[in-house]
Order: C-alpha cells, then sequence, then structure tokens
C-alpha cells in the first residue's frame, strides 16, 4: 500500500536513525527526557508543522502531522515526549487571542518557546471532566488557581502549559460541563508562586507529574477564549489528539511487525527458522491486516479533519482500531521472540510497555465504544 507524503516520511525517518534503540533504552533506564531528539524534530520544524505559515510554522494538515508522528514510531522513536507539542497548540490557535498567538506560535515554531504540557485529568474527577475540582477565581485584573492535577505529562520540559479549571461551579451551570475555562500558563513564573511540581514514576517513560495550584496568581490575559467554555474548546482539540496518537500506534505497529518478521527469518530453532512455522506466521499476518486496515481509517479521519468536515466518529474509531492494532501487535512480537522479548537490547520490552498506555490514554478504549454505542448508533445513554 503506498503512503502519502513519501517526501515527510523519508525525512522523519532519516532523523530518527540518529536515534537507535540504546539511545531509548539509556532514557528509559534514567527516567530521562530526550531533549536531543526533540530538540532535533524541533528544528527540522517538524513539530511546528500544524503551525500557519503567518505564524512561523509550515501550514501543513493533520495528514502530514500523522506522517511524521508514525514514522517516528515506526523507528522506534517514542513521539510522546513530545507530539502534545502539535496539537495542543491547536486551542490557542483556534481560541485565543491575537496576542495570545503573537506571543506564542512563532516562539513554538522557531523552538524557543515549549507548549507541551496540558493539566485536565484530576485524582478524583477520573474521566468525568465535569467534576473537576480545581477552580480559578477572578481577583481584580487576575484570576488565583486552587487544586490539583495528575498525570500532567512534560510540564517539566515546558514553558507554558494549557490548564482546565472551574470558573463556576458544576451546579451553577445549565450543563455539567459549563463553568469550566482554559488558560494558558506562564511555568517560567509559576514555580516560585503556589505551582508544585511532583514527578510520578510510572511504567512508561513520560515524563509526567502531579501538579498542585496554591493560590497561583495569574494575569486575567492568561484566560484562553470566553470565560465558562473551556471544556468545548479542550474537546476541539481531542479530534486531532486521537488522530495523531492513532497514527503513532500505527507506527508503532509497524515497528512490531518488522522486527518480528525478521527475528522469524532468523532464529532457528528444530534446524528451521520459527517463521517456517505457520503457528509463528499466522499472528504476524494477522497484526498486518490489522494495522493496514487502521492505517486507512486513520488517513480518513485525518482527510475529513484537513478538510473541515466533522470527524468525532472517524477520529475516535481510528484511536480505537490502531491502538487495538498496535497493542495485539505488540503481544505478537514479543510471544514471536519468546525469553529473548523480554531483554532491553531487542527494544520489544519498552515499545511493549510504551504501546500499552494507548489502551487508556488519552482515552480509554471503553469510552471510545461508548462514544460509538451513543452518539454513532443511537443506543441510550449510559451514563
Ligand atoms: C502516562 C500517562 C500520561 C498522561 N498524560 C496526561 C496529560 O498530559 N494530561 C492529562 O490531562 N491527562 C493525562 N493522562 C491521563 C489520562 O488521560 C487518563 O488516565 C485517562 O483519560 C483515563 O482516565 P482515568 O485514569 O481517570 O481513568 P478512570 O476514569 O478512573 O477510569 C478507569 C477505568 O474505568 C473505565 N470506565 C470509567 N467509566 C466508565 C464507564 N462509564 N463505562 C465503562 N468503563 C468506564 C475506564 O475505561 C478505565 O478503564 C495521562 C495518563 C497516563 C497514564
Amino acid at each position: 500500500m503506498t503512503k502519502k507524503h513519501q517526501e515527510i516520511r523519508d525525512a522523519v525517518t532519516q532523523l530518527c536513525t540518529h536515534y537507535p534503540g540504546e539511545y531509548w533504552r539509556n532514557k528509559d533506564r534514567e527516567e530521562a527526557y530526550p531533549s536531543e531528539f526533540v530538540e532535533a524534530l524541533t528544528m527540522a520544524g517538524f513539530l511546528g508543522c500544524l503551525i500557519p505559515e503567518k505564524y512561523g510554522g509550515s501550514g501543513l494538515g493533520l495528514s502530514e502531522a500523522s506522517a511524521v508522528m508514525e514514522e517516528i514510531q515506526a523507528s522506534g522513536c517514542n513521539g510522546g515526549a513530545c507530539h502534545a507539542q502539535m496539537y495542543t497548540m491547536g486551542t490557542v490557535l483556534r481560541h485565543g487571542s491575537e496576542d495570545q498567538k503573537r506571543m506564542l506560535l512563532p516562539g513554538i515554531a522557531r523552538g524557543d518557546l515549549r507548549l507541551q504540557a496540558f493539566g485536565v485529568t484530576e485524582p478524583t474527577s477520573g474521566t468525568d471532566t465535569s467534576r473537576i475540582k480545581t477552580t480559578a477565581v477572578k481577583d481584580g485584573n487576575n484570576y488565583r488557581i486552587n487544586g490539583q492535577k495528575v498525570w500532567t505529562s512534560r510540564i517539566k520540559y515546558s514553558d507554558f502549559m494549557l490548564l482546565l479549571a472551574r470558573t463556576q461551579p458544576r451546579e451553577a451551570g445549565a450543563k455539567p460541563h459549563h463553568g469550566m475555562s482554559v488558560f494558558l500558563i506562564d511555568i517560567r513564573n509559576a514555580e516560585k508562586n503556589g505551582l508544585t511540581i511532583k514527578p510520578l514514576r510510572a511504567m512508561v517513560n513520560h515524563a509526567t507529574t502531579e501538579v498542585f495550584f496554591d493560590d497561583l496568581k495569574v494575569p486575567a490575559s492568561a484566560l484562553v477564549g470566553e470565560e465558562g467554555m473551556g471544556f468545548r474548546y479542550i474537546l476541539d482539540g481531542l479530534n486531532a489528539e486521537r488522530i495523531l496518537i492513532a497514527a503513532e500506534c500505527v507506527g508503532d505497529s509497524r515497528w512490531f511487525i518488522e522486527r518480528a518478521t525478521t527475528y522469524a527469518k532468523e532464529r532457528e530453532v528444530f534446524d528451521r527458522p520459527i517463521g517456517k512455522n505457520q503457528g509463528v506466521q499466522f499472528p504476524i499476518a494477522r497484526s498486518y491486516a490489522e494495522t493496514q486496515a487502521a492505517s486507512l481509517m486513520v488517513e480518513s479521519a485525518a482527510d475529513l479533519f484537513d478538510s473541515g468536515d466533522s470527524c468525532g466518529a472517524e477520529a475516535n474509531m481510528a484511536k480505537l482500531l490502531a491502538a487495538d492494532a498496535s497493542w495485539r501487535a505488540a503481544d505478537m512480537c514479543l510471544q514471536t521472540h519468546g525469553g529473548f522479548g523480554f531483554a532491553e537490547e531487542y527494544d520489544v520490552e519498552r515499545k511493549f510497555r510504551e504501546t500499552r498506555l494507548y489502551q487508556v490514554a488519552p482515552i480509554s478504549t471503553n469510552l471510545i465504544l461508548s462514544y460509538i454505542a451513543e452518539h454513532v448508533l443511537g443506543l441510550p445513554r449510559s451514563f
């Protein structure tokens, strides 16, 4: 199957050759951030590809951005360290003021500023975002922010974060999702003034943290768009996020299939390559078919997004199918490698852990199924 945007794919693959498995293994072992890799991607213009040309970016579409993320993963690298830079800025681009855009977007495109962090998830609210407890209360020309976020990734490697906070109690709005607002927080000044960041050790090296707000004062100009509309603004960005992460899953899947195929041809047991056994071949072949199907769904969702058509169902289905394909491919690849699948030096166990994340984040499989059931098939609302 011919892939779109071959030139972009070749350039990303070439860049990734400088960051082999050993680089990622060391980062993983030390829980270190892959700064060199992220900087190289930024300098090559890949992370600013969705920023319009008038703000210094390359003004490309989600289809091209998906090709970038897919090739990063297919090369064995981990785009989770920086993928948010691509889609988080979309909220500012669509809903921010001209001043906010001019202050931020050219800097992101040049690589001087980073907007890698967004804080939505809280420990007690779970997927029910309407129950977040972090508040932002207007105080003259400022807002005072109090509360806690969890799983806020990459904040230590970011200059700004997007934060979702309640500006009105849940009960005061006509609907539970009303009364939340988005803020663009300058982290560089915040750590001395009420923002505390605590690393959260996890199964994957994702630079993720807990974040505490203790009366953090931010200027009223940090508000993005209109007060109370934050949930809608965040939702607008979710389709882009889901499509890009689906593309990453397709890339992961391709990596697992390539590794499994190579190993199955080379590894000899009982005087023959293990790949001669159909019990070994078939799971690889099935993974390939599943990945090709998921890839078509990702392309279709990205094309709809780029043409400005509604793509909620397609973005969700792309994420579901691609995350399932990559997780099954991971399991298949580990099984094909036998005991060596568990050895760090093969990178399979690391990629296995990394791709497992996408069954849960940024949205869990059940919640996607519930979206399809309710919004596409018209089944009765469950919760
Ligand atoms: C490594 C990592 C990085 C992350 N980075 C970020 C980040 O940068 N910013 C951020 O805001 N968040 C981030 N997250 C949070 C992530 O988006 C959430 O973990 C995810 O959305 C699931 O929410 P939860 O953990 O609260 O699960 P819960 O909502 O508590 O759900 C737990 C389980 O119950 C299921 N479930 C819940 N309700 C229902 C229902 N009604 N029907 C059926 N099943 C249901 C879910 O599918 C899930 O499997 C990150 C998470 C991880 C692990």
